[in-house]
């Protein structure tokens, strides 16, 4: 908290920047309020929840959001660090969490999986080695306009950097579309359909092969 205020007196405002405040306390309650409060008085632009998406596993992830909510403040935008998957995601929005930061689409773009409205999908397995289909029939990206599973499973088996990009592209629209698609939910205020969409979406699977 010491180093919360420093950085808080050193800002400079800036159109089009801001200052979060980090809020702490792992998975215990008591800690997690006592950190929201202690950050309250400092006037941060945003919080930030840290410290968690650290190997804990979704289910305390979910509760200690559940602990954070009543305390967090209602006018400020709320961040969740380094989270995570889709599902993640969805979770999180439901309670209360507005932005994210995650390596996940990229890093994932890079060894193989796609994320797609019906679960993740290993890009290196045999059996898109002859799908003429897209990764998802759902997405806009370039890669899924313009490259069948089977070349870009080429692609990752040979290493050849054009796999990383192509998959990493449709992983990043598929997290926007992800978060477009709660945006428009939230304002229809169907969140709870949406959600439930989204998981019934991954109970299914991927695609059946050819
Ligand atoms: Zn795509």
């Amino acid at each position: 908290m010491r180093w919360a205020k420093r950085s808080r007196d050193a800002w400079v405002d800036r159109p089009g920047y801001g200052i979060y405040g980090i809020a702490q306390g792992s998975t215990f309650a008591d800690l997690r309020e006592e950190s929201i409060r202690a950050l309250e008085p400092m006037d941060f632009h945003g919080i930030a929840v840290g410290g968690l998406a650290v190997g804990e596993g979704q289910e305390l992830m979910f509760k200690t959001l559940d602990d954070c909510e009543p305390h967090l403040p209602q006018h400020k935008p709320r961040y969740l660090m380094g989270v995570g998957k889709p599902l993640d995601l969805v979770g999180a929005v439901r309670r209360g969490i507005d932005q994210f930061d995650c390596v996940l689409p990229t890093r994932s773009g890079r060894t193989g999986q796609a994320f797609t409205w019906r679960g993740p999908i290993n890009m290196r397995n045999a059996r898109h080695q002859d799908d003429p289909r897209p990764i998802d029939e759902d997405c806009s990206c370039p890669a899924c306009r313009n490259y069948s599973r089977a070349y870009i499973r080429h692609l990752h088996r040979a290493d050849e950097m054009l796999g990383a990009m192509l998959l990493s592209w449709h992983n990043i629209q598929h997290y926007q579309d992800l978060m477009a698609r709660m945006r428009s939910a939230i304002e229809a205020g169907a969140f709870a359909d949406f959600e439930a969409g989204v998981v019934a979406g991954y109970a299914r699977g991927d695609i059946d092969p050819l």
